[in-house]
């Protein structure tokens, strides 16, 4: 099981994370939502130890993990924004991530899965954003991961790879895997989420299952994100 307890990141003056608690279960879906600038991306970078917290922990098993690694080695991730050497190629790019790797073997399938056999001889400096969108998730199940963890998976992919996503997503949590996503898709959280976490201002707004969430009451979140200027769904 992952948690964070207390999880605080500041940035200057600025808190990007205010004391965040969160456990996480496996065969449990989460979605984080909130508005640009609310803290998602700080909370899923902190979990997988690209962000040090200011103070708080994020636990494996109910181990302190800060400033440890081993435990990444059960971690999947599929970045907000990929960023690839642009000059290799893909096939380069999933070699290397193979050799980094190098005591896991790797879920050829997701490959064919993710449909990115099409341009594997392809440099990442020609592909499109949701073509870069896909290698990233291949590669974020290809280790089968114990903790699956995406930052807005959805945005940028074409309708039929954000479905193909979506059917791997459930697998996962079939396979009682854990699964931390963060969306701005009503319609992403509706088909995915089995609870939802709501971040304002680095602060957890609230914390509900999603069979128990008042649509009406999302939604209204949704329009205030919206009335502030903010760029949802
Ligand atoms: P979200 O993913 O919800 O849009 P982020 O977690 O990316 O939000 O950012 C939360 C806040 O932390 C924002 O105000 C952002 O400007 C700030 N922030 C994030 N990363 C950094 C950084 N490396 N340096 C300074 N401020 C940062
Ligand atoms: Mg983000």
């Amino acid at each position: 099981m992952i948690s964070v307890k207390n999880l605080t990141k500041s940035y200057g003056i600025q808190s990007a994370l205010d004391n965040v608690s969160i456990d996480f279960y496996p065969g449990e879906i989460t979605a984080i939502m909130g508005p640009n600038g609310s803290g998602k991306s700080t909370l899923l970078k902190t979990i997988l130890g690209l962000v040090i917290p200011t103070s708080g922990d994020v636990l494996y098993d109910n181990v302190a993990v800060t400033g440890k690694f081993l435990y990444r080695k059960n971690l999947g991730y599929m970045p907000q924004v990929p960023s690839f050497p642009p000059a290799l190629k893909v096939k380069e790019v999933l070699k290397l991530i193979n050799e980094l790797r190098n005591d896991y073997s790797p879920d050829e399938t997701m490959a064919e899965y993710f449909g990115i056999n099409q341009f594997i001889d392809k440099r990442i400096s020609e592909l499109s954003g949701g073509m870069k969108q896909r290698v990233s998730a291949a590669i974020a199940f290809m280790y089968s991961p114990k903790v699956i963890i995406l930052d807005e998976p959805g945005a940028g992919l074409d309708p039929l790879s954000s479905h193909v996503l979506s059917m791997k997503i459930q697998e996962e949590r079939q396979k009682k895997k854990t699964v931390i996503l963060t969306s701005h898709s009503l319609k992403e959280v509706s088909e995915l989420a089995d609870r939802i976490i709501y971040l304002s201002e680095g602060k957890i707004t609230f914390d509900k299952p999603f069979n128990e969430m008042n649509m009406e009451l999302l939604f209204n979140y949704f329009k205030s994100d919206e009335a502030v200027g903010n760029e949802v769904l």
